[in-house]
């Protein structure tokens, strides 16, 4: 039990710092609560929940800037079930991989386990810093993740050179960068993310904006899949071309949770009435950049990743020094309702992990700032 108490003024109004799920807020939960008679516990068929999902894929149409032809398409499952989706229904022979992190590790397995296709060309950086994928030969899909979550790394998302001419897709796993970062959706093909980190929402849904070369490359796969003696499965629910035309319906291949299409529509439109992505962008920026600062000017914390331009203004991860375990300050944290600010646990160190997306307030994270010196001089 832990005996430090901080001061109530002291506190952040609230105390969910967590990279994914994130903070709902409270009027998204009125938005779900209004929705309780008319869109809850009703048919995703019918016109209610289409209209939802339809103001979901306009909201995010407006939200990036949609490049003439790109399409946003959604399917159950999560960002992990994309990862199956891109071997199944994207990658045609080869991908090649950068690898920096927990998440792009994962995304590499995947695309390794498929048996139908060859082994992906991994190009591994050190954690805490990124590494993309260079030009290959044979490769036909390039991917990395925008943000990498477990480190608090944000990597350029920007085609590699060469690879428009040899054909390639460029796939960017962007389920912790989307709607914190900037991008220009002209440089991807496939920008995936699940709706629980910088869209509040919960998770279980994907959503991919998708470039006309992306559509072409899933219809081309499945139809080389159909050819006798092809080695492929696709698996009916990894299926891009299915989710696809689902989406063009506004609807989902099987049922999904509605709550979180709510959640997630409530979201688009407080991100677009309050300016869009640039707002969002300036306002995780400013977040982060007050736990950076004060960071360095801290005697025991340090930002974790060196590199200046890599440090992600999304999730903003701390080192402690040894004399301060981070243990110690998260039961304290917690004890006082400040939550989910530990580091990446597969990364093992003497870490905090503050996410700091557009829900969360910057003044809050200020206070945070505060909160944690206050423990850390108590402990
Ligand atoms: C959270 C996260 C995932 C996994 O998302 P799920 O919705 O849990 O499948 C994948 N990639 C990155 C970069 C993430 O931050």
């Amino acid at each position: 039990m832990s005996t430090i108490t901080i001061p109530q003024n002291m506190l952040p109004a609230d105390g969910r710092f967590g990279s994914g799920p994130t903070k709902i807020r409270r009027e998204q939960i009125l938005d779900l609560t209004n929705a309780a008679d008319t869109l809850l516990g009703t048919s995703h068929r019918q016109r209610p929940v289409k209209q939802l999902v339809e103001s979901i894929r306009e909201g995010l149409a407006e939200f990036f800037s949609l490049p003439a032809g790109y399409e946003v398409v959604l399917g159950n499952g999560g960002a992990s079930a994309f990862w199956d989706v891109v071997c199944c229904s994207l990658v045609s022979r080869k991908a090649a991989c950068g690898v920096y992190g927990s998440f792009t590790k994962k995304m590499a397995a995947s695309l390794s386990s498929a048996p139908f296709l060859e082994e992906p060309a991994i190009y591994e950086g050190d954690f805490g810093t990124w590494r993309l994928p260079e030009l290959t030969d044979g490769v036909d899909a390039y991917c990395w993740a925008q943000n990498e979550t477990s480190t608090g790394v944000a990597a350029p998302v920007k085609r590699i050179a060469g690879s428009v001419n040899q054909g390639a897709l460029t796939i960017i796993d962007a389920t912790s960068g989307a709607g914190a970062l900037p991008v220009d959706l002209s440089q991807t093909d496939a920008y995936y993310f699940s709706p629980q980190k910088a869209f509040g929402s919960e998770g279980g849904l994907w959503v991919a904006i998708l470039s006309p070369e992306a559509i072409e490359r899933a219809e081309a796969v499945k139809e080389n899949a159909a050819v006798p003696g092809s080695i492929r499965w696709i698996p009916p629910f990894l299926s891009l071309t299915s989710a696809i035309s689902n989406s063009r319906k506004n609807q989902t291949l099987n049922t999904p949770a509605i709550s979180t299409l709510v959640l997630m529509e409530s979201q688009i439109r407080y991100l677009n009435g309050n300016g869009g992505l640039d707002w969002a962008v300036k306002r995780c920026e400013r977040s982060a950049n007050t736990v950076y600062s004060w960071a360095e000017a801290s005697r025991y914390a340090s930002p974790y990743v060196v590199d200046e331009e890599a440090r992600s203004h999304a999730v903003v991860t701390v080192d402690l020094i040894d004399a301060v375990p981070a243990a110690a300050v998260l039961e304290a944290l917690r004890d006082n309702g400040i939550v989910d600010v530990n580091g990446y646990r597969a990364l093992g160190r003497n870490q905090l992990r503050i996410g700091v997306f557009p829900s969360v307030d910057p003044s809050d994270v200020e206070a945070l700032t505060h909160c944690i010196d206050y423990v850390i001089e108590h402990l």
